[in-house]
């Protein structure tokens, strides 16, 4: 398998605009769930940045549980992130849900995210698959590593491999938090995979409080990036107000992170 330590030994480094993730340095990329509005987006950009961060996250197509919810600002969200990009440097990471918007996405982005809802969208996957565009897959909601691992090799086995995994909390009957984030995958596909491992503790656990302590964990375990959710007001916000960072609490949680990295 092309995703395997025994195809390839040495990490996969993927350059994104001079970001190397993979590399020896854990790599933050972070910011709201959603794009909301332009100031909304360049206000987070410029915290996140001066915290430390190195990729900007924004969702402009959003997959949200009920149809009812705020579904992105599509387009001019993308618009907005690209803006933050040119004010910042930041490179932008951003979802793309479906095949009909794989051209209009990647005009903007600079890593495509695939969710963990369309993990095993395999058109999906073969796409991206043909793009030069690093890829993000998260893992499915009640997806098995090995599943995993195989929705990667669909990407792989159409040429790009630029593809990192981003374990992002798995369903299990516990609900004190939103999902149960598995910290044995990022050490079982240290071990397995080449490919650069993610952590996205914010959907993970679900809950704010509890986001820092588990990048930390993920840090300590061998997460070669982090993905965060940061909102300006949090109380306000228009997706995931509920387990997104102020600002001032993401800038603690980059000093743990930069601890923990010199004490490993
Ligand atoms: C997100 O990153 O905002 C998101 C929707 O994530 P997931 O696909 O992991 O639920
Ligand atoms: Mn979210």
């Amino acid at each position: 398998k092309l995703a395997s330590r025994d195809f390839q030994q040495k990490n996969t480094i993927i350059d994104v605009n001079g970001v190397k993730i993979g590399g020896d340095a854990v790599v933050v990329m972070a910011g709201p769930c959603s794009v909301e509005s332009r100031e909304q987006i360049l206000e987070t950009a410029h915290a996140v940045k001066a915290a430390g961060a190195t990729v900007l996250r924004g969702g402009a197509f959003k997959p949200r549980t009920s149809p009812y919810s705020f579904q992105g600002l599509g387009e001019e969200g993308l618009k907005y992130l690209a803006e933050a990009r040119e004010e910042t440097g930041l490179p932008i990471i951003t979802e793309v849900m479906g095949v009909e918007d794989l051209d209009l996405v990647c005009e903007y982005a600079d890593i495509l995210q695939i969710g963990a809802r369309n993990m095993q969208n395999y058109p999906l996957l073969k796409a991206v698959g043909r793009t030069n565009k690093p890829v993000l897959l998260k893992r499915g909601l009640s997806a098995t590593i090995e599943e995993w691992l195989l929705a990667a090799e669909y990407i792989l086995s159409e040429g790009n491999y630029q593809v990192m995994l981003c374990e992002r909390g798995i369903r299990t009957y516990e609900k004190m938090t939103r999902n149960t984030f598995d910290l044995n995958a990022i050490a079982v596909l240290k071990e397995l995979t080449h490919l650069p491992v993610i952590a996205d503790p914010s959907h993970g656990v679900g809950k704010w409080q509890y986001v820092t302590p588990v990048a930390r964990g993920a840090v300590a375990t061998g997460a070669d990036g982090l993905i965060i959710e940061v909102h300006p007001d949090p109380a306000h916000a228009w997706s995931d107000g509920g387990q997104s960072l102020t600002p001032e609490n993401f800038a603690r949680l980059m000093d743990d992170v930069e601890r923990i990295t010199h004490a490993i």
